[in-house]
């Protein structure tokens, strides 16, 4: 089975990894020639950021580290076993930002890619270069080697205007009132090569319990890949469980966009059109949504069983629906 997961970091990278073991793929088998099985992510570039000079993707290298073994478990972002050598440095030199968490480990990352692209290189070139390193068993691609950036229209005051995603999430940790979401570059880019060959040939496309607003949102601000995924069966894992986010700040998120943060509003505003099922959590098995085969399971990703049993479930679902499609 071919599937195609739009990812955004920490909710997305963790499901990956359940998705990776109920499909019996290892990493030295990307490409599914024992199993048959094989994962494509399109991964959200919306958060990147260009600081000190280097080019950093969050959500790509969260994808990489923690499907290649290198990710810190506890933080979720980040290299193991990180030191911060390089950031109090330039912090000494009096350079800003001082609010990024600039790793050692991860900077040898960023200092490749921000190389490789110099050197002309797109996006999805050198993140294949540098998955050769961390193998994470799926094909990793951005979803447009155009430089798209989410950019938060903020208004605390001080007058109304636009921040980087990262200096909202991190500096202001989402407490500054967000109008709203704008995709910078969006409208002109086009998906990375490989993205639309990849959605035509999926038999499903699984959603992962990203965020709905700047992950998979971000994904879609892309032209062509939402709507290619329309022709296919569709199934979606909620990131709300029981009326709020299960870590980070969704609910700024999609409240600065009018959803509410249940897994109701957030399956209708992905959109009957796109989804054809809908995973929730069991303390939300009373939610239904017209149009979505809604089902409930344990969506808590606490340890590796749970979180294999609720890709199963996902792609147990799609397959049910995909038959009903055909
Ligand atoms: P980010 O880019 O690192 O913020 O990560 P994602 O966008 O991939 O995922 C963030 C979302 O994952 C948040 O909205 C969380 O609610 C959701 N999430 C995190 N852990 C879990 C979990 O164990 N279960 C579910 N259902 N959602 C989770
Ligand atoms: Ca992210």
């Amino acid at each position: 089975m071919r599937i195609v997961v739009p990812a955004g970091g920490i909710g997305g990278a963790r499901f990956l990894r359940g998705l990776k073991a109920t499909l019996g793929i290892d990493s030295s088998d990307a490409e599914g020639q024992s199993t048959g099985n094989s994962i494509t992510v399109i991964g959200n570039t919306g958060d990147d950021i260009t600081l000190f000079g280097l080019r950093i993707c969050p959500d790509l290298d969260t994808v990489m580290y923690t499907l290649g073994g290198g990710i810190d478990e506890e933080r979720g972002w980040g290299r193991s076993d990180e030191t911060f050598t390089v950031k109090e440095e330039l912090a000494a030199y009096g350079m800003k930002p001082t609010w990024f968490g600039l790793g050692d480990r991860d900077t040898a990352t960023h200092i490749v890619r921000a190389q490789m692209l110099a050197a002309g290189f797109p996006l999805s070139t050198v993140t294949e270069a540098l998955c050769d390193r961390w193998q994470p068993g799926v094909r990793l691609l951005p979803m447009t080697d155009d430089q798209v950036e989410t950019h938060v229209i903020v208004d605390d005051g001080e007058g109304r205007r636009a921040i980087h995603f990262q200096e909202w999430w991190i500096r202001h940790r989402a407490a500054l009132p967000a109008k709203q979401f704008v995709g910078v570059g969006a409208d002109s880019a086009e998906p990375a090569p490989g993205v639309l060959t990849a959605i035509a040939e999926a038999d499903v496309v699984v959603l992962p319990p990203s965020n709905p607003v700047v992950s998979v949102g971000s994904i879609f601000t892309v032209p062509g890949i939402r709507e290619a995924m329309l022709e296919k069966t569709v199934v979606g894992v909620s990131p709300i469980i029981g009326g709020a986010p299960v870590r980070g700040m969704a609910d700024a998120c999609l409240s600065a966009i009018g959803v509410e943060t249940s897994a109701a509003a957030v399956a209708e505003h992905l959109g009957s059109d796109l989804l054809d099922g809908w995973l929730v959590d069991e303390i939300d098995s009373d939610v239904e949504v017209e149009g979505i085969e809604v089902r409930s399971r344990p969506l808590y990703m606490s340890d590796p069983q749970t979180t294999e049993a609720l890709a199963r479930a996902a792609v147990d679902l799609a397959v049910e629906l995909s038959g009903e499609n055909t």
